[in-house]
């Protein structure tokens, strides 16, 4: 695993004044992916920056995580040397919010979840602009300098920015996340994730597999990350690419081999003399009738 930290790109130097755009934010999303150490081949951006790196530990958490930090610390030092400013800096926010929202035309900015180019873009000048616009594009509705909604309606309000920022900092970079989870939703098999997921149950054997240091642990946890990532290779997903590849499964001869076949349904596999598998076929009913709706949990892992 690489540190998270290396994979953060020279060009996002200086962020939290000059600005990030989408493109920026995608190229450290990819950049992330390619040094994570999972095999590129089909896998999901989103989901690998996150098993690897952790939910808010990814490149482009990292970079909010920074980003607002700045913030905050700019705003302390301003109440503590300049407190005469505020009233101004509660003003010049109040204006720059209003324009902003002028701009979007009522609308939502989506560029976040499109990667595209957003109508704010040309107006972020500065770190207030830029704190202002990253807000927006997450979904937030940030009225005040000190008074920020989520967009799920809670709202956070601030005491001259004195007050433990952490939760904020979190609620932030889940909403970058849950903006990307229909996105993921789309790749092999994940269906489902478009809801959400909960990666403090999802991540609890990856993280005590790491602590291991048996060798034949780290060959399962290679395996499990391949397959949460979406990187997993059945012989059906081989097979409907290359029109020259079979799909039939090379085991039992079933003519589909998808992931379903592999994971729970293979006769070959299910008759294996291993306690993993012989105590989880009592699952395979409930993972065939459950795949359908929500194939990340039975097929991703
Ligand atoms: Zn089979």
């Amino acid at each position: 695993m690489s540190f998270s930290g290396s994979t953060l790109l020279a060009m996002v130097w200086g962020h939290p004044v000059s600005g990030l755009s989408s493109a920026m934010l995608l190229e450290a999303e990819r950049t992330g992916a390619r040094c994570s150490g999972v095999h590129p081949a089909g896998k999901c951006r989103l989901i690998t920056n996150c098993i690897i790196y952790g939910p808010y530990g990814h490149p482009v958490a990292r970079i909010l995580k920074e980003f607002f930090c700045t913030w905050f610390d700019t705003l302390a030092e301003l109440v503590t040397l300049k407190s005469h400013m505020y009233s101004d800096l509660r003003d010049v926010w109040l204006n720059t919010y209003t324009e902003m929202c002028v701009i979007l035309e009522g609308e939502v900015d989506t560029c976040l979840f499109e990667f595209r180019r957003s109508k704010l873009d040309q107006h972020m000048k500065g770190i207030l602009s830029n704190v202002l616009g990253m807000l927006l594009r997450l979904g937030w509705d940030p009225m005040h300098v000190d008074l920020w909604q989520n967009p799920s309606g809670e709202v956070y309000k601030f005491r001259a920015a004195k007050d433990n920022v952490a939760p904020l900092l979190y609620d932030i970079i889940d909403s970058y996340n849950n903006l990307q989870y229909p996105r993921a939703a789309q790749h092999y098999d994940g269906k489902g994730i478009q809801d959400g997921i909960e990666w403090s149950y999802t991540l609890t054997v990856m993280y005590s597999w790491r602590k291991s240091k048996d060798s034949w642990v780290a060959s399962l946890l290679a395996a499990l990350e391949t397959l949460m990532a979406g990187a997993a290779w059945p012989q059906a997903r081989v097979g409907d690419i290359f029109q020259d590849q079979p799909t039939i499964c090379s085991l039992c001869g079933e003519y589909r081999a998808d992931s379903l076949h592999e994971y729970w349904n293979c006769a070959h596999v299910n008759s294996i003399q291993d306690q993993n598998i012989s105590r989880s076929n009592k699952l395979i009913p409930k993972a065939n009738r459950e795949a359908v709706e929500m194939p990340c949990y039975w097929l991703r892992g």
